[in-house]
């Protein structure tokens, strides 16, 4: 098959480069013309394991190409997916579909031949109807389809992912796109990656539900650890109590600062206008978008509260800032607010980021040491933050943290270390939930 894609980000770069390793001829187009430089040069614009070796090795086998020009990348295509992105709009919290129905009018009027055109990116119920529209008003060519082909790839783990989805969702209302698609995926197909068939607005609407169902996870243990801190119960013990149960299961039980990164917070905002578009009252999606945010803006007064009441004039050290281990996407990373808040109360902040310093920049107040590694994120601190829980951070020496610090408070955000042994190493320690 020969397959366009249409936005080389975190989905758009993993697809075409997975989609490649199947034996597809993939063309990945983006506007930006640094992002195609890099990626001619064999440099990857996002942080990603494993993403730089499987791109290589499919540009060298001729199945990969990159592009900042559609309309080269045309011809005898068939399939075009469009992976660009859909953040929040400002101000309403809609998706915004302005990149999606640019690249879909410059696709109607580059195209000589009919293809089916699907959406990855993360878009609106209904959105399908709008882009058949766009294509048949802007010249598009007859016999041309629209299908919806949610992506549930997770940042750091993609490439799994990708290979080995849970399931392939594939939304459409004609054979000839459902029969272009499963031909596609067919390699997956073949190891019995379960396919499902669904209307193109089910698919649509399937890919928010998911990703609200998840951070309704999130959000409902964090209020868990909320109680187990007032009532004296640990939080980790009762995420494996419930997430024993198969119907509850153990994953996304993880207490901790609140859910961010490019997907959960937009994803549920946007849910909430489709719903309220729509004359529907999602209170359950409320409720969780507003404990998500509390919390985010609740963790500076963790801080403060284990420094005794006040970081005016204290140095803290803040360990990762990234929204989540393996990635250098910051999108509302709980780092955000929290580093924000800490230096608008008069703390002196070290930040520390494994991959995701240049990416944290343009989010961070000015006036931060951006320190060289942990080790010298720590020296001088009165209290060492840890924020994202890259492997690095769950094996420091605390015996040596302690003796390059200032104080002793440990605020542990991922629980990632347990109270005896941040205890015997003589921190004063506050983690999340126990
Ligand atoms: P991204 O911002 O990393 O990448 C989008 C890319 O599209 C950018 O490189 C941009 O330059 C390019 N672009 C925009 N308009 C273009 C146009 N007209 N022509 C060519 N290129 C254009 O976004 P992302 O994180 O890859 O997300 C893409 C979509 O996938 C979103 O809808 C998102 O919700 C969804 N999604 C993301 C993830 C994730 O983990 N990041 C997971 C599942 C789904």
């Amino acid at each position: 098959m020969k397959i366009v894609v249409i936005g080389t980000g975190y989905v758009g770069l993993v697809s075409g480069a997975c989609f490649a390793d199947f034996g597809h001829q993939v063309t990945c187009v983006d506007k930006d013309p640094k992002k195609i430089e890099m990626l001619e040069r064999n440099e990857m614009p996002i942080w990603e394991p494993g993403l730089d070796s499987l791109v290589e090795s499919n540009v060298k086998k001729g199945r990969l190409h990159f592009t900042t020009e559609l309309a080269p990348a045309l011809p005898d295509a068939d399939a075009v997916f469009i992976a660009v992105g859909t953040p929040s709009r400002r101000g309403d919290g809609h998706a915004d579909l302005t990149y999606v129905y640019a690249a879909v009018k410059e696709l109607a009027e580059t195209l000589d031949h009919p293809v089916v055109v699907v959406t990855k990116s993360t878009v609106p119920v209904g959105t399908g109807d709008e882009i058949e529209k766009i294509l048949k008003d802007n010249g598009a060519p007859e016999g041309c389809t629209v299908a919806s082909n949610p992506e549930f790839l997770r940042e750091g783990a993609a490439i799994a992912d990708f290979k080995h989805p849970d399931r392939i969702l594939i939304g459409a209302n004609d054979d000839s796109a459902r029969d272009v698609l499963r031909e596609i995926y067919r390699p997956l197909f073949l190891n019995k990656a379960p396919m499902l068939f669904t209307s193109r607005r089910t698919a649509e609407l399937t890919k928010y539900a998911a990703n609200a169902f998840l951070a309704t996870k999130i959000s409902f243990i964090n209020e868990m650890a909320d109680l187990c801190e007032a009532v004296g119960a640990d939080v980790q013990d009762v995420a494996r109590g419930i997430g024993l149960d198969n119907r509850i299961g153990p994953k996304f039980l993880h207490a901790g600062p609140g859910y961010g990164g490019s997907c959960f917070p937009k994803d549920t905002l946007a849910l909430l206008k489709i719903a309220e578009d729509a004359g529907v009252d999602n209170q359950i999606v409320n409720a969780v978008v507003k404990v998500n945010d509390d919390r985010k803006n609740g963790m500076a007064g963790r801080v403060e509260k284990a420094l005794g009441g006040s970081v005016d004039g204290k140095t803290v050290a803040v360990l990762g800032l990234t929204f989540k281990p393996n990635t250098d996407d910051m999108r509302d990373a709980p780092s955000i607010p929290l580093v924000n808040m800490l230096k608008e109360k008069g703390a002196d902040v070290r930040v520390f980021d494994p991959v995701g310093m240049d990416m944290a920049r343009p989010h961070m107040p000015e006036g931060l040491h951006w320190a060289a590694d942990e080790n010298d994120a720590i020296k001088g601190a009165d209290a060492l933050v840890i924020v994202t829980e890259w492997d690095e951070f769950r094996a420091l020496d605390l015996d040596a943290a302690l003796e390059a610090m200032n104080g002793n408070v440990l605020v542990d955000l991922r629980n990632i270390y347990g109270r005896a042994e941040a205890e015997r190493a003589g921190f004063s320690y506050t983690p999340i939930g126990r």
